[in-house]
């Protein structure tokens, strides 16, 4: 039995920075393209372009993250297809959460609807509700005082399995290509069909944060990092990656990697956890204590009707109940 420990890192200072140190950064700066444009060679089935092609744009994060930056020439249009495929799971997972960041992907603002009330974004930062019917089990609640969105709603259906390999995706595309060969063990399972023998891995969880952080994310922004090596080390898993966007912060570990391999025979596996994903309990106006939301992505059943009740630290510019008609 594996004692697993999450440790909240706060700060620069923090234990954190000290576990992992090398990284590779997505900040959104200008366009972007991984790879190599001339003899492409898909990275995650290994075919080249006389056996496969090459047309579609492949977006290291999804579009719906308001991607519009970061693109790759290693990945073909069939694996491409595949993982927008993942990716129906990556959106439906943040449901609600998706239209409160306010982000345009490729059809829009994300609506967020049900039974009786329906939420759309108009602009970055501006939401808007329509047909909001009190009588409904589902409700979302601005408490303008607060600066909190209080919300009891139905998520859209998600297979959590799908959500995970979506977010390794991510960081696989991030790992120069010397760093990506050696990491063969993770694509297979990355390309393989979902299996439940992984339920009990101590990895396959996202550690997330839904607001309360400054500012919200326009853009995604993610950091890949790789863990310093050296004797305090020893029981962190190797790469963690924490992804940002609109009000989600998501951090994950990376599983299946051989330098982890001597994890399963440690007592203890440390998960640290960086400020983005963790949030402060406030008591008398001061942080008193600190909290993680930490989602077990290890099932390959879909998840239907998940009730999801929060309370999100939640500035918005704009008051929604003006826009209300
Ligand atoms: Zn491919």
């Amino acid at each position: 039995m594996i004692k697993v420990t999450m440790i909240p890192c706060i700060g620069k200072d923090s234990l954190f920075f000290k576990v992992y140190g090398g990284s590779y950064a997505l900040i959104p700066k200008t366009k972007m393209f991984l790879g190599n444009k001339e003899n492409r060679e898909c990275r995650f089935c290994g075919k080249n372009e006389k056996e496969t092609t090459f047309k579609m744009k492949a977006h290291i994060m999804p579009e719906f993250m308001g991607n519009k930056k970061y693109f790759s020439y290693f990945e073909c249009d069939t694996c491409n297809q595949y993982f927008g495929k993942l990716e129906d799971s990556l959106f439906n997972f943040a449901g609600i959460f998706n239209t409160l960041s306010t982000i345009k992907g490729k059809k829009g603002f994300p609506k967020f609807k049900t039974k009786g009330s329906d939420f759309q974004a108009k602009e970055f930062g501006t939401i808007i509700q329509k047909n909001h019917d009190p009588e409904n089990e589902d409700s979302f609640v601005y408490d303008e005082e607060n600066e909190r969105m209080n919300i009891d709603v139905t998520m859209p259906s998600y297979i959590p399995h799908d959500v995970y390999k979506s977010l390794v995706k991510i960081a696989l595309c991030m790992l120069p290509d010397d760093e990506f060969l050696q990491h063969k063990n993770t694509v297979d399972w990355l390309m393989s069909k979902n299996s439940p023998q992984h339920e009990n891995n101590p990895f396959f969880n996202v550690f997330r944060k839904i607001g309360g952080n400054p500012k919200m994310f326009p853009e995604p922004m993610a950091f890949l990092l790789r863990k310093n090596i050296n004797k305090n080390t020893h029981r962190f898993p190797t790469y963690t990656l924490l992804l940002s966007y609109g009000i989600i912060s998501y951090q994950i570990f990376i599983p299946f990697i051989d330098s982890d391999n001597h994890l399963v025979n440690e007592k203890e596996i440390i998960f640290p956890l960086e400020e983005h994903v963790v949030n402060h309990i406030y008591a008398d106006g001061k942080p008193s204590e600190l909290s993680v939301d930490k989602v077990s992505l290890a099932s390959v059943e879909k998840k239907r009707n998940e009730r999801h009740k929060a309370s999100v630290g939640f500035k918005i510019t704009k008051d929604f109940r003006e826009n209300k008609k």
